[in-house]
């Protein structure tokens, strides 16, 4: 289903720029942006996801991971394809890479915001997650479904890497709930390099979702010999305390994927090693997670 976006602007000769993350594309008629899932028609931008799901279950929430937020219950998960990264672990690449190339089709299932939330009602799911691929991506879709959550009491959580501009935070924010959000590294060359992407808004997306009252908790995927020295680790664990030393931690496990299919998995001893980093650092509450 193509829906027209909300979070663009027109330029000159029908060109538009998409404002829904950070790479900010500026798109020609008839073409895609970076996530392939938003596209110029005519001059306009139509989302392509939009009530498209191309992943739908009900998981445990600390599945996301979210250790404090409603712990114990069940959420209500659903993803398109499409992303604004081009993570070489992904460990999502079959969907969200599944969007990118010239007339690439996009695939999913019907999945209308007020039937997402009927079935939420039905099941008496009490959250929403936006997850599976970057939500920023498909922020329309998501935006619509969490307008109807909210007014059934029902809460909303973005599953994120980050990488949101200021008009899409705001466009969100006053439905947000909760955000578990993925810190990569500290280090600028590995967004660059890894993700195609920067650090930056990744880092204004944490503050600003912390300012606004969001409850995050954050995901460092560690990966051997990319962001697993001591120096990236402590200084993502020196970064969240400055936050606020209660902040969830969840250091995750890599298994081989994607363009990084001959990596070894991360060791054990890697991960106790972040962790104890943490807790030098002072941090509270640290989960080591996919083990
Ligand atoms: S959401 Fe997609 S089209 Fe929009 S700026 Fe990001 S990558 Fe580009």
């Amino acid at each position: 289903m193509s829906h027209k976006a909300t979070l663009f602007e027109k330029l000159e000769k029908n060109i538009v720029r998409c404002c829904a993350c950070a790479h900010r594309c500026k798109i020609a008629p008839g073409d895609r942006g970076i996530c392939g899932v938003r596209e110029n028609v005519s001059g306009e931008l139509y989302l392509l996801v939009y009530g498209k799901a191309s992943a739908f279950n009900i998981d445990p929430i600390e599945k996301k991971p979210l250790n404090h937020f409603l712990p114990g219950t069940k959420i209500l998960s659903l993803g398109t394809v499409g992303c604004n990264f081009k993570c070489d672990f992904c460990q999502n690449w079959q969907i969200s890479q599944a969007s990118k190339g010239v007339g690439k089709k996009i695939i999913g299932s019907d999945l209308p915001p007020e039937e997402v939330v009927a079935i939420a009602k039905k099941y008496k799911i009490p959250s929403v997650a936006y997850t599976y691929n970057e939500p920023a991506v498909f922020s329309e879709y998501a935006h619509d479904i969490a307008v109807l959550a909210q007014k059934e009491g029902i809460k909303n959580v973005y599953v994120t890497n980050g990488y949101l501009t200021l008009e899409s935070r705001k466009y969100i924010l006053p439905y947000l709930d909760a955000a578990n959000i993925d810190l990569k590294s500290l280090d600028e060359d590995f967004y660059q390099r890894i993700c195609g992407a920067k650090l930056k808004p990744v880092l204004e997306t944490i503050e600003d979702f912390f300012a606004n009252g969001v409850h995050i908790e954050l995901t460092t995927l560690i990966v051997p010999e990319e962001n697993d020295n001591e120096k990236n680790l402590l200084d993502i664990a020196r970064y969240i305390v400055k936050l606020d030393k209660n902040i969830p931690w969840h250091i995750s496990r890599f298994f081989p994927h994607h363009k990084m299919d001959d990596l070894e998995m991360t060791e054990i001893q890697s991960l106790e090693l972040a962790r104890d980093i943490g807790r030098k650092a002072g941090l509270i509450n640290i989960y080591i997670g996919n083990v």
